[in-house]
C-alpha cells in the first residue's frame, strides 16, 4: 500500500490498486462505482484476511480446546478489541457483534419492550432510514408508547428548535442517524445527546453512514447506543457492531436464546452469560468479525482526516459540475454533509437515468433509498444518488457528468 499516516499527499492512484473490483468493466466500459452509500468496495488486504481464515483456521470459537478453535477465538476477540479502541469505548464487553446496523437497532428496540409503558414517548428524526423507523413503530405497538418525529427543513437539516418542543419528561428514547444515507446531512448529534440526557432519555445513533467517513469517539459523545455495518466501511456484509453503555446493556434482556449466550441451562431455569455474550446467541460470523477488524485497520492506515478532506474535495467538485447542468436539482443542501449527492433532472424519472448510466459502466442508486418519509417531504418518488468514497477520482466524476449529459439528451 502506498500510503500511511505520515503521508501528506493523498495518493488515490495507489489506493485504487488495493481494490481489485475497480479494474473490472461493466457494459464494456471501466466501472465507475458511485454507490458507496449502499455498500463500499473491499480492499485486497481485507479479502486476504477472509481467504486466510477459511484456508488456515476455520473453526467454531469459544470453549474449544483444540488449537484451531483457540486461534479463531483469539483473532475474533482481538477484532472486538480493535473495534473498541477505534471507537474509544470504555469496555471491550460494550462491543456486541451483530449482523449489521439493522440487527443492532432491532436488538435495542426489542430490549426496550420490557422497559417502556403506555404514556412513554420515543422521538425519531425525519431523516431516518426505514431500518430506524419500523422497529420503533413495532416497539410502540407492543408497549403503547407514542412515536414523535423531529422534523426537517428544505435543506435536509433537522430543526433543532423543534426538538425542545417535543422533548419532555416522558421521552425515554431518541433515535437519530449520525449522517443521512439519502441526503448526506451530518446531524448535530452532540447537541441532541446533551438535550436528551437532560430529561433522562437514552439516545441511539445509527452510524451506518458516518463510520466510513469519520471516526466517532463514543465516550466523548457520551452516546448510549451506537450501531454500524462493516460492509459500508470496506468490510464484508453480514457483520456489524452494536455499542451500548454497560449500564444500558445490563438493563436490556437478551434478544435471542441459544448457544453461546447462556451461563447454565436446566429445564427449570437458565441463567444468562455476561456481556457481551448475552447478546451473541449462536455461532457468529467469525470470519466477518475478523475481517471487520482488518477493514478498520485498512481505513486507519489511510487516515480518517485524509479521507474526509479528500472526499470533501470530491463532493465540492461534483456538486459544482452537476449544478452547471440545466434542470438539475440537488436535495440535501446542508453545509454539513458528506460525499452523497441526491438529485433529479427536470421531470425525468430517476430510474431511466440510472438504467442508461449503467450501460456506460456507471453505478448510481435510484429510488427512495429506504427513506420514503424524506421523499414524501420533497414530494418526489425518489432521486438519483451518487455517493463517493476515498478511492473515487475527479476523472470519474468528469466521465459521470458527460455520461449524464448524454443520458439527458437521450431522454428529453
Ligand atoms: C445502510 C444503512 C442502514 C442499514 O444497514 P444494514 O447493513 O443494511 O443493516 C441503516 N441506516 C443507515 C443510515 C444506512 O445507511
Amino acid at each position: 500500500m502506498g500510503t500511511s499516516k505520515t503521508h501528506i499527499e493523498f495518493d488515490v492512484k495507489s489506493i485504487r490498486k488495493d481494490f481489485p473490483i475497480l479494474k473490472r468493466e461493466v457494459s464494456g466500459k471501466p466501472l465507475i462505482y458511485f454507490d458507496n452509500a449502499a455498500t463500499s468496495q473491499t480492499p485486497q488486504q481485507v479479502i486476504d484476511v477472509i481467504v486466510d481464515y477459511y484456508s488456515n483456521y476455520n473453526a467454531n470459537i469459544h470453549r474449544g480446546v483444540h488449537s484451531l478453535s483457540q486461534e479463531a477465538t483469539d483473532k475474533y476477540e482481538q477484532a472486538r478489541k480493535k473495534i473498541q479502541s477505534h471507537f474509544n469505548a470504555k469496555h471491550v464487553h460494550e462491543i456486541i457483534f451483530t449482523s449489521g446496523t439493522t440487527h443492532g437497532i432491532n436488538l435495542v428496540a426489542n430490549g426496550f419492550s420490557s422497559l417502556l409503558k403506555k404514556g412513554d414517548e420515543i422521538i425519531v428524526s425525519a431523516l431516518e432510514h426505514h431500518s430506524n423507523i419500523v422497529p420503533w413503530q413495532m416497539l410502540c405497538e407492543r408497549t403503547g408508547a407514542t412515536l414523535r418525529v423531529l422534523p426537517m427543513n428544505e435543506d435536509g437539516e433537522l430543526i433543532l428548535s423543534e426538538f425542545d418542543n417535543i422533548l419532555n419528561d416522558n421521552t425515554k428514547l431518541v433515535f437519530v442517524n449520525h449522517i443521512s444515507n439519502a441526503l448526506g446531512t451530518i446531524n448535530p448529534i452532540e447537541t441532541i445527546i446533551e438535550k436528551a440526557h437532560k430529561v433522562g432519555a437514552a439516545v441511539l445513533v445509527d452510524g451506518a453512514q458516518s463510520c466510513p467517513h469519520i471516526k466517532p469517539d463514543l465516550q466523548k459523545l457520551d452516546v448510549d447506543f451506537y450501531v454500524c455495518s462493516a460492509h459500508k466501511m470496506c468490510g464484508p456484509t453480514g457483520v456489524g457492531m452494536l455499542y451500548g453503555k454497560q449500564e444500558w446493556l445490563e438493563k436490556l434482556p437478551p434478544y435471542q436464546g441459544g448457544g453461546e449466550m447462556i451461563a447454565e441451562v436446566s429445564f427449570e431455569k437458565t441463567t444468562y452469560a455476561g456481556l457481551p455474550h448475552k447478546f451473541e446467541a449462536g455461532t457468529p460470523n467469525i470470519c466477518g468479525g475478523i475481517a471487520f477488524g482488518a477493514a478498520i485497520d485498512y481505513m486507519n492506515s489511510i487516515g480518517f482526516e485524509n479521507i474526509a478532506a479528500y472526499e470533501n474535495e470530491l463532493l465540492g467538485y461534483a456538486t459544482q459540475k452537476l449544478l452547471d447542468i440545466d434542470g438539475v436539482k440537488i436535495y440535501g443542501t446542508s453545509k454539513h454533509k458528506t460525499s452523497v449527492i441526491s438529485f433529479n433532472v427536470g421531470n425525468i424519472h430517476p430510474y431511466d437515468i440510472g438504467t442508461l448510466l449503467d450501460k456506460m459502466g456507471i453505478a448510481v442508486r435510484t429510488g427512495h433509498h429506504c427513506a420514503q418519509p424524506i421523499m414524501d417531504f420533497y414530494g418526489i418518488p425518489g432521486t438519483i444518488r451518487a455517493s463517493f468514497m476515498f478511492y473515487n477520482t475527479k476523472e470519474e466524476i468528469d466521465n459521470f457528468i458527460s455520461g449524464l449529459r448524454k443520458t439527458i439528451a437521450m431522454l428529453s
